[in-house]
């Protein structure tokens, strides 16, 4: 891990504040070099049998199922998350590779009629070419997977540049890339995203850019890589909320609110940052939330200038409980609830990337979806009713990309496409096959005969 001027930033533990490792602090050279590697060898990659890629995907899956104590450890100490979430979140990594690898024996194209005698139409997915993916640090192994292993099966090479606060699992994970695949297929550049962001964005040699962060940055991308009119697919962020209906199993609606507002110290693109409650029920779910967010144990979140922003948000704003920073080193916020926020105000829009949440009353389900479409996102969402119909009714009308019945609003499942609406995303959706159409482009191959040649 070197950048070729040997200029380095310090890494900090959130869990802590303690000086974790000096990152490589990669320059335009550093980046320019990646992508030459990358494009050297992208035909050479295409031409490799998709069946054999699937099978080099299977490899790293495997090599990183061998290595997930190491590399949960790495995420533990970079992003200070409980141990079993980071082991978790490797070996959903691992099944990423493991359904992408099998994509190698599909890749699925199509035949068609045609309106010409003796003509065959068939599409087939060819490789974007150079691809740059770009991920956020809040759960940096499937980050990685989910763009990585798709991207490589389908027969690009990449340029993939983890978080500057995640840099040990990126390393990990590329170390991993180059032991496995042919040097150049996948090239890690480390560095702060403001300075190597903007040249790998701005590449004329970068065919596709595929982000996961925030909707400030995804923007700056957008209109940087369309004035050249690369193809972008970003998964941003979101505002997410979790009704809970008067008919609702209050003890299960409770739990799932606690995990989709907490879990990962709220640093989920999934998270439930409003609860929106039925009138009749309110209170009691607001006492019961309440004082079971007080002993919801959760990590720390992932800078002081994270955890200072998030402080600097809730200024002036109804705190149940939480709302200050934990008397510890480290960069640690209790679980946060909040109330009686106005639907128009700041803090009912910007999403915070913590353990924050917001109740809100309403008085029906029609006041619910208004609610809860009332909101710049459209990621995902939930509903807990006993109600079929309501449920039904809401999984029709929320504009959101993903919706949850009686659950949280969780994230995926590899099998599963995943993105949102709005400026949660721009269309595309990750994992599943969906993200086959992401890291290839059809070609449209027409096939004429000539029957007097029989
Ligand atoms: P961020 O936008 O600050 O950073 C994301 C990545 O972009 C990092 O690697 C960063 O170095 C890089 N970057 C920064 N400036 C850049 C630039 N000008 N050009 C190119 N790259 C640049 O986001 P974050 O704080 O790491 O992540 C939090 C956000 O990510 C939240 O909004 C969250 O909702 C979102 N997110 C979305 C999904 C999803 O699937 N939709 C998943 C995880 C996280």
């Amino acid at each position: 891990m070197r950048a070729s001027s040997e200029a380095t930033f310090v890494k900090r533990r959130p869990g802590d504040g303690g000086e974790l490792c000096a990152v490589p602090r990669s320059d335009a050279s550093d980046v320019a070099a990646a992508i030459d590697a990358a494009r050297a060898v992208q035909r050479e990659w295409a031409a490799v049998t998709a069946v054999e890629r699937g099978r080099l995907v299977r490899e790293l899956a495997l090599a990183l199922e061998d290595t997930r104590g190491e590399a949960a450890n790495l995420v533990v100490a970079e992003t200070g998350k409980p141990a079993e979430l980071a082991l978790a979140e490797a070996d959903a990594a691992v099944e990423m590779g493991f359904f992408v690898a099998g994509e190698g024996r599909r890749l699925y194209g199509r035949t068609t009629t045609s309106a010409m005698p003796h003509r065959s139409v068939m599409s087939v997915r060819r490789p974007v070419g150079v691809t740059a993916l770009i991920v956020s640090f809040n759960t940096p192994l499937p980050n990685y997977a989910w763009k990585v292993f798709p991207s490589v099966l389908c027969g690009n090479t990449c340029v993939l540049k983890p978080s500057e606060h995640t840099p040990l699992s990126g390393e990990l994970f590329g170390r991993l890339c180059s032991e496995i695949l042919p040097p150049g297929v996948v090239n890690v550049v480390h560095g702060l995203g403001g300075e190597v962001g903007p040249p790998l964005v701005e590449s004329p040699q970068v065919d596709l850019v595929s982000f996961t962060g925030s909707a400030a940055t995804g923007r700056w991308i957008s209109e940087h890589a369309g004035r050249r009119l690369a193809k972008v697919c970003l998964e941003l962020g979101g505002k997410n909320a979790l009704v809970v209906c008067d008919d609702a199993d209050l003890d299960r609606a409770v739990e799932w609110s606690l995990a989709s507002a907490f879990s990962n110290a709220g640093q989920r693109c999934a998270a439930a940052s409003r609860i929106v409650v039925f009138d009749e029920i309110y209170d009691e779910f607001r006492d019961r939330f309440v004082e079971r967010a007080q002993s919801y144990e959760t990590g720390p979140v992932i800078s002081e200038e994270s955890l200072e922003r998030i402080l600097l948000s809730l200024e002036g704003a109804i705190v149940l409980t939480g709302g200050t920073r934990l008397d510890r080193p480290g960069w640690w916020l209790a679980p946060t609830v909040v109330a009686d926020v106005p639907r128009d105000a700041e803090l009912s829009g910007a999403e915070l990337f913590g353990p924050v949440t917001i109740l809100y009353r309403v008085r029906d389900l029609d006041d619910a979806l208004a609610l809860v479409n009332d909101s710049p996102y459209g990621l995902t969402s939930a509903i807990h009713s006993a109600n079929l119909h309501r449920a039904l009714r809401f999984v029709d009308e929320v504009e959101a990309g993903v919706v949850v019945v009686n659950g949280g609003t969780h994230g995926s499942e590899p099998h599963m496409g995943f993105g949102g609406v709005k400026q949660s995303g721009t269309g595309w959706r990750e994992a599943g096959v969906e993200a086959l159409d992401v890291y290839t482009e059809w070609k449209y191959v027409n096939l004429i005969s000539d029957p007097s040649l029989t």
